[in-house]
């Protein structure tokens, strides 16, 4: 990896169930076809051999095994719902290894709600071996990380919040039911969009499959990846029925860009 290079990885293209989902039987869940299974939403960036996790989902230890991620530098959260925390016990492996803190960067909302959560991970008064070694940063704008800017991008999650990142001219966006007016500028210009496209029908706290779509042909996005996907989707009968340049994420899909100004 050179420092001119943004790479993303797919850790997981589901929604909070997972799919399959348990105890379903249905075309999708129980298909051969790899794309149609899919672990809780999450991804990785790296850059500048850095790796920085977005959200430690409820299946992070799977999906670091399945790519191969022995290193955690720092962790994005997007918000705090069960599907993309519930994983962050993992990250004391790394922590024990190396002896140092993981940075880990929400909303101050999100972080209060994940120290309350997780309240034995933030307590020196339990044993270090059993609780990773977190360092709490708040997220209140841009800030900079292993040399580029990260652009915090409020939007709303039903009733809820949560935020998206932007690192060079990918947005990784969810989980979202709707663009604040001046978030939108944030995501102009963009190369890749990576967006929460629940399912087919309407949801209150997601992205419909064609409100995302829409949002892409707004932002005028050469390559759109849609995630946080249930078991409607089957990935490749419904790919066929995409405009061109939006396409199904995938757990394990890679893309990779040029950083701006390199
Ligand atoms: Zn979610
Ligand atoms: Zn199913
Ligand atoms: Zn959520």
């Amino acid at each position: 990896m050179t420092d001119s290079v943004l790479k993303l990885t797919v850790l997981g293209s589901g929604t909070s169930t997972g799919v399959p989902v348990l105890g379903c039987h249905c075309a999708v869940c129980s298909s051969t076809e790899p794309r149609n299974s899919r672990t809780r939403c999450s991804a990785l960036l790296e850059w500048s051999d850095h790796k920085v996790l977005i959200d430690t989902a409820t299946d992070f230890r799977q999906q670091a095994l399945r790519e191969g991620i022995e290193q955690v530098d720092t962790v994005l959260y997007t918000h705090a719902h069960a599907d993309h925390v519930h994983g962050i016990d993992d990250l004391r492996t790394f922590t024990l290894r190396t002896g140092n803190a993981i940075p880990i960067y929400a909303a101050r909302g999100v972080l209060d709600r994940i120290q309350g959560l997780f309240s034995y991970i933030f307590s020196e008064a339990d044993v270090a071996g059993y609780r990773p070694r977190l360092q709490a940063n708040e997220v209140t704008g841009p800030f900079a990380l292993f040399g580029q800017k990260v652009i915090p991008i409020p939007l709303m999650h039903g009733p809820g919040e949560s935020l998206g990142y932007r690192i060079g001219n990918l947005a990784y966006v969810v989980d979202c039911s709707a663009i604040p007016e001046s978030s939108w500028a944030l995501l102009e210009g963009l190369e890749v969009l990576v967006i929460d496209a629940l399912r087919f029908r309407g949801h209150d706290s997601h992205f419909s499959i064609s409100e995302a779509i829409e949002v892409a042909r707004q932002l005028r996005v050469p390559k759109t990846l849609l995630t946080h996907l249930t078991h409607d989707v089957d990935y490749a009968r419904h790919s066929t029925g995409l405009p061109e340049g939006v396409e199904f994420a995938y757990d394990g899909q890679t893309v990779t860009l040029p950083l701006p100004g390199s």
